[in-house]
């Protein structure tokens, strides 16, 4: 999970309700809206927040690989977005970014 606002992975959970993320790197605060405890929506469904985590990993080394053999940002950004069910349901906004930070991560640049 990520800052909606700045995209920073530092998030804390307040307690209280409703239970609020909070961003350590900017402020933002946000609601976990009907949320059992650790899932995180996408679309109507509801995932554990560490399928979601280990899906973005997966899409970043996915977009590094497709770099790497010659696919343009668009075609990475494309085929990543396709992964599995969870990324179907990220925002391509979300999978674009995704792709950026692999490319600085992993100083790879499409061709
Ligand atoms: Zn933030």
């Amino acid at each position: 999970m990520s800052c909606p606002k700045c995209g920073s992975r530092d998030i804390s959970i307040m307690a209280g309700e409703p239970i609020m993320f909070r961003c350590a790197s900017c402020g933002h605060q946000w609601p976990a809206l009907s949320l059992r405890p650790g899932y995180v929506k996408l679309g109507e469904s509801q995932f554990h927040w560490t399928d979601v985590e280990i899906t973005k990993e997966k899409m970043m080394i996915m977009a590094v690989e497709l770099l790497r053999k010659g696919s343009s940002m668009d075609e990475a950004i494309t085929k990543v977005a396709a992964l599995n069910q969870v990324a179907k349901l990220l925002p391509r906004s979300e999978v674009e970014r995704l792709v950026k930070t692999a490319m600085n991560v992993y100083e790879v640049k499409p061709q």
